[in-house]
């Protein structure tokens, strides 16, 4: 029999684009290719790129030319991919691009430079129910929706993206039992607005298990809470709507965790940036949603330095941490995207008051993160392991999210395997994580 084609694969960018990379490569296997991941032996690679901001280009770049070098055979495709000039003038010998979600322009690039030789074996390639997983086997990104129908002044995700379609809610369940099936003990529920789910379908109805569900952003809530998983929500936009899942929270359902990019805390600023739910009371919204679930942890993003921010708008976002009293918070320095609207505005704040903003910032939030934290000292925990390391289980508590969050070191290890949940007792916090104990 033939050798099938080998396909290496170098996957860059946000979890919605790891999410693309699972696509492709599930449906490369199911097509009959063998997947490496080296470049050495490989018919060819494909490298799924990130086009957000210019370091993110630059690495996309690096990234293509690398696979060039080392294999000299490369498809391009991913958020860079919209922006195909750039990248053939960097590297005028890929062999094709195209850009994010175009699963089926890849997969057929693939088919036209690598022709399969041999039809797949089904006793041989065997493809799990829950599709390749590029993440470790107990935790799984579940994306619901593709595009946003938004027009933030410094993103330029709707026009590489288009606008919001969300899948039916049927579907999403179906990935996610097989998920759940296959091992997975936490969802991490992605779009680029999750707040946003359904607007589009209008509520639709479609059926599973026999009864019907509404693709709204409650009906997915509710319908995953009953999976008995972790759901953890990203990207939700702090809208009135929102409120109904927090009781879903209260009574252990979902995950009492909301990944929210405030991004500013100046309503001037804010317009500016042209962000959803700006004219929202969030501090009213906070306060109440910390009513009806107290546990609530919250994570957000922020941009210091966007254009035209005064020295009193960045007060004003100071004024907000403080009395938003943030778990979790990740800061950027504004940096002009090619193509945003945001490049249009007048007044660029300077460099150095840029980093001088950014490390004030950052003092304010630290400390308040750190409170936060040792709040958590004394409680038992369920904490789900990651992995093991020489002295202690790394694991996770509800209130951290992989790879951008905090982490609760677990002693002692032994007995311990990725992917269990355990009780732990909290004995100490530093600035980012917890150690504890298994009594
Ligand atoms: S919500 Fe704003 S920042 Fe997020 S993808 Fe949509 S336009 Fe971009």
């Amino acid at each position: 029999m033939n050798k099938p084609g080998k396909i290496g694969f170098v996957s860059l960018g946000c979890p919605k684009a790891l999410v693309d990379s699972e696509r492709i490569l599930t449906q490369l296997k199911l097509d009959g290719y063998a997947l490496t991941n080296s470049y050495d032996g490989a018919d060819l690679v494909v490298v799924n790129t990130c086009g957000f901001i210019d370091s993110a280009k630059a690495e996309s770049l690096a990234a293509i030319g690398e696979a060039l070098h080392a294999n000299g055979r490369v498809i391009v495709t991913g958020c860079l991919g919209a922006q195909a000039e750039t990248i053939r003038e960097a590297h005028p010998n890929v062999l094709h691009i195209s850009g994010p979600q175009q699963y089926e322009a890849v997969v057929a690039a693939v088919h036209e430079h690598v022709p399969l030789t041999a039809t797949p074996d089904p006793r041989i390639d065997l493809v799990p129910a829950q599709g390749i997983k590029l993440t470790p086997r107990h935790y799984a990104y579940l994306k619901i929706s593709e595009g946003c129908n938004h027009h933030c002044s410094f993103c330029i995700i709707p026009s590489m993206r288009g606008k919001l379609v969300s899948r039916p809610l049927s579907e999403i369940m179906g990935e996610a039992e097989r998920l759940v099936a296959a091992g997975v003990r936490e969802l991490l529920v992605i779009s680029q607005d999750t707040s946003a789910y359904g607007s589009d379908l209008k509520t639709r109805t479609s059926f599973w298990q026999g009864r019907p569900l509404h693709a709204s952003f409650a009906g997915l809530c509710a319908a995953l809470g009953e999976l008995g998983v972790w759901v953890r929500l990203h990207y939700v936009y702090p809208y009135p709507h929102v409120d109904d899942v927090l009781p879903l929270m209260a009574d252990g359902k979902i995950l009492p965790y909301l990944d929210i990019p405030f991004q500013h805390g100046s309503p001037r600023i804010l317009k500016l940036m042209r962000r959803p739910a700006a004219a929202e009371n969030t501090l009213e919204r906070i306060r109440r949603w910390r009513e009806v679930c107290p546990e609530l942890v919250l994570r957000s993003t922020f941009i210091v330095g966007f254009p035209g921010e005064t020295d009193a708008d960045f007060r004003t976002l100071l004024d907000f941490l403080s009395a938003a009293e943030l778990d979790r918070v990740g800061c950027f320095q504004y940096s002009p995207v090619a193509g945003a609207a945001a490049n249009r505005l007048p007044d660029p704040v300077p460099a150095a008051i840029m980093q001088a903003r950014y490390a004030e910032f950052m003092i304010v939030q630290q400390a308040i993160s750190r409170r936060r934290l040792q709040r958590q000292v004394g409680r038992r925990l369920s904490v789900l392991i990651d992995r093991l390391e020489d002295q202690a289980a790394v694991g996770r508590s509800y209130a951290d999210a992989p790879e951008i969050d905090g982490l609760v070191y677990v002693k002692p290890k032994t007995r311990l395997a990725p992917g269990e949940l355990v009780e732990v007792t909290i004995d100490s916090s530093d600035d980012y994580d917890l150690h504890g104990r298994i009594d």
